[in-house]
């Protein structure tokens, strides 16, 4: 959608909305909203059927991943189908944000799961290595219910829950009612595969379905969307003590270094801030560049964002705005930017030539952190342009904000970039180019300050969906124990002596 608005109840008194596709308003269907009820029953049935998902063991379930892939390599065409018309996001950012991405979740945990989640022998560290056996269980944690937003729909859905399934877990899922049926696709992908009923489902609805799916029987939750319900959604799982990620926003900061590669930072400023028409939560919301170089840079980026073309159909660079709302906040932030002094170096407003929610691709400059543009995240093609003087200059403002997602740095000198992307409070950083940590398992996602709690993806993030249980085996069947009491001078005696020959003395291998 898109656009959503809230219809008639049905007969049976459920919420309903009617979906219009943002790029031309036209109306796509409606859906119903799953109740309390609907809710408590799925949570049921997906515990009824964990057992027997978990049993399968890591490869059985990876099989499962395999065959979703499959279909999903030969109907990305259906797919993109439905994420376009409830979006309006060019058919390209469909495939390489949801069914590229979504491809590669797949196949690359199918391929890792086992060697992932196999039981594991551990050695306990100095004397207890004599006396202690270790194995270490990766144990799923049952029922997880997964959360998602609008921007990713299907991506967003699909990883977590495919992370979730590998682990043993059964997973009720609830997308935005934003793009219900993108998000749904998750589901229909692995309906197709004989998944045991139970194991994979979709509650389609607004806040109130995801409230009651957080205050449900569930073991987990894992939360992709805003701060604001992010806290909401802690202070649930805060009562019942159930453990949570939450995925949240950013306000993405790039610095460019005097000695960067001009085009290339230009490019990547242009990609960062209007993929997704911004609505990206890695998306670049401010730029600092090095005052050397902000003029030439600042050129080629305006150049650059003025041959966007944006549109409904056909061959175009950039779409709407998924919904009302993110329109109307975009809006707000640029005018009340440009009456606190911000100068529109292009754009700067709803582009009216087309029918649907589009903003056009704007740059900024003079802007200050007193402007919700800097100090907020924006999520819209905005990109506001600060010059500064110093590198330390440049770092002090990109860490000046609550958020802490991820960031870039560019610069032609590698070792220099690492370097300054270390002093960034991000929960990653990129070197010459866009933020790119989420399609790479291998690197923990997951953001610092109000951008999150934990972090997901890869092996880390399938065992983030399991209890590590530790079990100790007493290499003496326990005879050990069994001789504790009673406590005597003599026994304290060896105690310390013990502690002073392999600490005081230094045994190094016995430490
Ligand atoms: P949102 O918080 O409004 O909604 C997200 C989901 O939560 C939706 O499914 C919604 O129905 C549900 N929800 C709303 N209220 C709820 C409640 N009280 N209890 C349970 N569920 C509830 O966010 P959005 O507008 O859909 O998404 C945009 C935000 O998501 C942006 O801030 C963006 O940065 C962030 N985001 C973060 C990441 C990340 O990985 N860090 C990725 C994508 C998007």
């Amino acid at each position: 959608m898109a656009i959503v608005r809230e219809a008639e109840p049905t007969a049976a008194g459920r919420r309903r909305y009617e979906l219009a596709n943002p790029a031309t308003l036209a109306g796509i269907g409606s859906f119903e909203c799953a109740g309390v009820q609907d809710v408590t029953e799925m949570v049921e049935r997906a515990r009824e059927a964990q057992p027997g998902w978990a049993a399968l063991g890591p490869a059985g379930r990876a099989r499962y991943l395999r065959r979703a892939l499959a279909h999903l390599v030969s109907h990305q065409d259906d797919l993109v189908d439905v994420i376009v018309r409830e979006s309006g996001k060019p058919r390209t950012e469909a495939l390489m944000i949801d069914v590229f991405a979504a491809a590669d979740a797949l196949s690359h945990t199918a391929r890792n799961a086992e060697r992932w989640l196999r039981p594991e022998r551990a050695r306990p560290h100095g004397v207890l290595r004599f006396t202690k056996k270790l194995h270490l269980q990766y144990q799923p944690l049952g029922v997880v219910g997964v959360i998602s937003p609008w921007n990713g729909p299907l991506i967003l859905s699909l990883n977590p829950a495919l992370q979730a399934l590998v682990a043993g877990n059964t997973v009720v899922l609830k997308p935005s009612e934003v793009t219900p049926y993108s998000g749904k696709l998750a589901v229909d992908l692995f309906s197709r595969t004989g998944l045991p009923e139970g194991v994979f489902q979709v509650a389609l609805g607004d806040g109130s379905t995801g409230a009651a799916l957080v205050d449900s029987d569930i073991d987990k939750v894992h939360f992709t969307g805003s701060v604001a319900t992010g806290r909401r959604i802690a202070e649930s799982c805060a009562k019942r003590l159930v453990p949570y990620t939450l995925e949240l926003g950013g306000n993405d900061a790039m610095i460019v270094c005097e000695d960067a590669d001009l085009d290339a930072a230009a490019g990547g400023a242009v990609t960062g801030a209007m993929f997704n028409t911004g609505q990206y939560c890695c998306g670049t919301e401010r730029v600092y560049v090095m005052q050397e170089v902000a003029q030439e840079f600042t050129e080629k980026v305006v150049a650059r964002v003025e041959a966007l073309r944006q549109g409904a159909s056909g061959s175009f660079d950039v779409g709407p705005m998924c919904f009302e709302p993110q329109l109307d906040k975009v809006s707000a932030q640029v005018d009340q930017a440009v009456a606190s002094g911000a100068t529109v170096l292009t754009g700067g407003e709803r582009n009216t030539d087309l029918d649907g929610l589009f903003y056009r691709p704007t740059v900024l400059a003079d802007v200050d952190h007193s402007m919700a543009v800097m100090s907020e995240e924006t999520f819209g093609p905005v990109l506001p342009i600060v010059t500064v003087s110093s590198i330390d200059e440049a770092v002090k403002l990109a860490n000046d904000t609550t958020y802490g997602l991820a960031g870039s740095v560019w610069t032609t000198d590698e070792q220099r970039g690492v370097q300054i992307a270390s002093r960034m409070h991000t929960g990653s950083v990129s070197v010459n180019d866009m933020a790119v940590t989420y399609g790479i398992p291998e690197a923990p996602f997951g953001g610092r300050g109000d951008s999150g709690v934990g972090q997901a993806n890869g092996k880390l993030g399938v065992r983030g969906f399991t209890h590590i249980q530790p079990i100790i085996v007493d290499r003496f069947g326990g005879k050990q124990t069994a001789q504790q009491y009673p406590y005597s001078r003599q026994g304290e005696r060896t105690i310390q002596r013990l502690i002073k020959a392999i600490w005081g003395r230094g045994l190094r291998r016995f430490t």
